[in-house]
């Protein structure tokens, strides 16, 4: 409920967000945003794709030290804490729930739960007693030992709300939490924070691109070309229960969970970052490789290239457990699909360690090497100075990965590389996976 006789418990101050400051790419993400957000209330953060909506959050979560500006949260300047005291803080306080779940592969969701709450000092034995209830209440308590590969969607947002509040936090953030989920689950998802803001009386501050969630908040703030251009107070707030079920479109890609991943940890150091990406890295880069095999094998290989990449096999290790059968523990696929697996996994990854983001043009003519052999591509000189530019504009993050595709599709005489509709995805997918997996 929107109160603003309490005093605010978020304040913004002339907050922005520039990216690339002083460069010719510079990107003003947040300008000058002031912003006063009460105890107990529902505020939704709304505005199209690219406005900034994700750069508001994540300066209110501590992940985003703005360029210029304050944040206080329940009387402390955050980015003014040290690190010792931002991390209490962040425990505290914070329960932050995204789009892409981001649970850790490995760990079963009891432990995905307990996790953030290692270092608070309490018992392990409590811990899981009130993860349980947690569980329990969110109708997924028969799932406890499970591992995150084996839960749908909404069953893993589930989780993933639940470790939100392992440390019942009094703000919860949530960035298009939604976004990848059917219209049921998204509707349950709905109801959860909803709930979680009448009942349990937690600050919510939902970050959206879908009008349909509007009417679910006390307050909307509305964002465009990363200004705050409006608020409004949401009177006939409806709570989830009466709302209607809408349909939500599911965009599968990678770039734009992609996108927000890097976004989400960019504080984080990068053996941080690196810890938290690596599942979601080999789920990746296994879906690109192969598409179809059954779950099972899918699984166990799914594992072992995460072995792979936090460099706890070799190679051949790999091969081996690729090629191994499934009741011994391997993957249990044919020797001949494991070598050729793992050599076009290693090639990827050798591409990947050649990128320097620092360095855009080596980087940037190297991979067109690298596209050329690996897909046989003929090209004249001229069309390899223009894969080449597309690319380098890709490696600054000045084009998206759609332009990228688009520019190799484009007829010569008109501009682009002028390749087959087909080869322009093939090469867009696979700058888009090396440049993911570069990430960390
Ligand atoms: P939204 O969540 O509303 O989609 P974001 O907050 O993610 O928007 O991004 C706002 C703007 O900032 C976009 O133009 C985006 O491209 C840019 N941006 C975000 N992160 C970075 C970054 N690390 N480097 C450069 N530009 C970025
Ligand atoms: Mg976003």
């Amino acid at each position: 409920m929107l109160n603003k006789t309490k005093k605010p418990q978020i304040i913004l101050e002339n907050v922005s967000v520039v990216y690339n400051q002083g460069q010719s790419n510079e990107v003003r993400s947040l300008e000058n945003a002031n912003l006063k957000l009460y105890p107990q209330e529902y505020v939704i953060i709304f505005g199209p794709s690219g406005c900034g909506k994700s750069t508001l959050l994540y300066s209110i979560a501590g992940l985003q030290k703005p360029t210029q500006g304050k944040v206080t949260i329940e009387s402390s300047e955050i980015y003014a804490l040290n690190k010792k005291d931002m991390v209490v803080f962040h425990r505290k306080k914070i329960g932050l729930i995204f789009q892409a779940f981001y649970l850790i592969a490995s760990l079963d969701v009891m432990d995905n739960i307990c996790l953030p709450k290692t270092a608070s000092g309490e018992s392990l034995r409590k811990r899981k007693k009130f993860a349980k209830v947690l569980l329990e209440r969110f109708g997924i308590l028969n799932q406890e030992r499970k591992m995150p590969g084996e839960l749908s969607g909404g069953q893993k947002q589930r989780v993933s709300i639940a470790r939100a509040l392992a440390n019942d936090p009094d703000i919860i953030l949530a960035d298009e939490p939604v976004g990848n989920l059917d219209s049921v689950s998204s509707h349950n998802v709905m109801q959860i924070l909803e709930e979680l803001n009448r009942k349990d009386k937690k600050t919510i501050i939902l970050v959206t691109h879908d009008p349909s969630h509007l009417k679910y908040g006390d307050r909307v703030i509305y964002l465009k070309d990363g200004k705050i251009i409006k608020e409004e107070i949401i009177k006939k707030k409806l709570s989830a229960k009466d709302a209607k079920i809408q349909e939500i479109s599911v965009d599968e890609k990678i770039p734009q969970d992609l996108k927000m991943l890097i976004r989400a940890f960019r504080d984080l150091s990068s053996s941080q970052a690196n810890v938290l990406l690596i599942p979601f890295k080999a789920q990746q880069l296994f879906s690109h490789i192969l598409l179809t095999k059954t779950h099972e094998h899918i699984d166990r290989a799914n594992k072992n290239l995460e072995e792979l990449l936090f460099d706890r096999c070799s190679a051949d290790e790999f091969i081996e457990n690729l090629d191994a059968d499934l009741e011994e523990g391997g993957a249990g696929w044919d020797r001949r699909m494991a070598e050729k697996f793992a050599m076009r996994a290693e090639t990827i990854l050798k591409q990947v360690k050649r990128i320097d983001l620092m360095k855009p043009e080596e980087s940037s003519s190297g991979i067109v090497y690298y596209l050329a052999k690996t897909f046989g591509l003929k090209l004249t000189n001229k069309q390899i100075r223009r894969l080449n530019d597309l690319l380098l504009l890709r490696l600054k993050n000045r084009i998206s990965i759609k332009e990228v595709q688009k520019g190799i599709d484009i007829p010569f005489s008109g501009g682009g590389v002028g390749l087959d509709k087909r080869t322009s995805m093939k090469i867009a997918q696979e700058v888009e996976i090396l440049l993911l997996l570069n990430y960390g």
